[in-house]
């Protein structure tokens, strides 16, 4: 019997208002053509809705700290955890991160795959081509014994 990998699964809604998802793409722009990385804040008391959704309710970008910033990224952890203390007094939490993928599409990658730590957090990607966002995909952390993966496709204009 194969052990359980994550892998990502079809999230059925992520509510991010038009403005966030302009702020996301305006920032991965700016940090094209390194991969560019923030974090996706909830209220606390929120939990997934009846089709799996969650409601963004702040976008906070963070510098990547990778010493590969053009194909991988990190988020710097005192950053984290920063945004963790500050987010329980304000009655929000950690919901998930996005990144951005420059000239590559809006899959998720290996290097991604084999960063999954925590099977709470919704994955945002963002391809960045020729420096222009074009596309985001959102992926929810799903267990299974293949691997599989399927993805919510959101385009940019
Ligand atoms: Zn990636």
């Amino acid at each position: 019997m194969k052990n359980l990998k994550p892998s990502f699964l079809k999230l059925s809604l992520l509510k991010l208002s038009g403005r966030q998802i302009s702020q996301i793409s305006a920032y991965c722009e700016k940090i094209y053509p390194e991969e560019a990385c923030g974090l996706l804040i909830g209220a606390a008391g929120e939990g997934k809705d009846h089709l799996g959704g969650r409601t963004v309710c702040e976008v906070i970008f963070t510098k990547n700290i990778s010493d590969q910033p053009t194909i991988r990224f990190d988020i710097d952890p005192a950053v984290l955890l920063a945004v963790m203390k500050d987010g329980r007094m304000k009655g929000q939490k950690i919901i998930g991160h996005f990144h951005s993928h420059p000239d590559q599409n809006a899959e998720a990658s290996e290097n991604d795959r084999a960063m999954i730590s925590d099977g709470n957090l919704i994955w945002l990607i963002v391809s960045v081509m020729r420096g222009r966002a074009e596309r985001m995909n959102i992926y929810s952390v799903h267990k299974s014994l293949d691997g599989f993966t399927l993805k919510q496709t959101l385009e940019l204009l």
